[in-house]
């Protein structure tokens, strides 16, 4: 299905590096994982890499088109290598899964919105949020008896505190 990754690079103008192909073929293995699962990835393959080299090579296979970056709210970013198809994403609210979603229509519509204000527009991003079937037979149906599970993550909030200074 894929060309040589080395030739696949270099066909995109971009270095070829052992670095830069294990994190390639990890994004390819991975899809739509963060930057730490894909450098455990790439260590477990080529031993060791730093992580901002990890990021580094991210960024350029990003930014020529070979990988995709995704940005889900609440999220570190993602990658896969699935790019130019415009397709979209499904996440599980609870376990963070994260599916492949064709366009709901045809080819790319939401690419063409109701009115593009003028702008040249190259993608467009859709999440479908909600719950992975395994998520949900996982929850007991009765309802209750227990404290929902349902945002165990642990979310930074940044919770301003409000000085109650009183002033005159
Ligand atoms: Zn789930
Ligand atoms: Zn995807």
């Amino acid at each position: 299905m894929y060309q040589d990754p080395a030739t696949l690079l270099r066909h995109c103008g971009v270095q070829v590096t052992a670095q830069r192909l294990a994190v390639l073929a990890a994004v390819s293995r991975q899809p739509h994982g963060t930057a730490d699962d894909i450098a455990k990835a790439v260590r477990a393959e080529i031993g060791v890499i730093s992580r901002q080299a990890v990021y580094d090579a991210l960024a350029v296979l990003a930014d020529k088109g070979l990988i995709r970056r995704i940005q889900p709210a609440g999220s570190p970013a993602r990658y896969e290598d699935r790019v130019g198809d415009n397709h979209h994403h499904l996440i599980c609210r609870t376990c963070g899964r994260t599916v492949d979603i064709d366009c709901a229509v045809g080819a790319a519509p939401c690419l063409t919105p109701a009115d593009a204000l003028g702008y040249e527009i190259d993608e467009a991003e859709v999440i479908y949020w909600g719950r992975c079937p395994e998520c949900l037979a996982q929850t007991p149906v009765r309802s209750g008896t227990d404290e929902e599970t349902d945002t165990d993550r642990t979310i930074a909030h940044d919770q301003a505190e409000q000085p109650q200074g009183e002033t005159s």
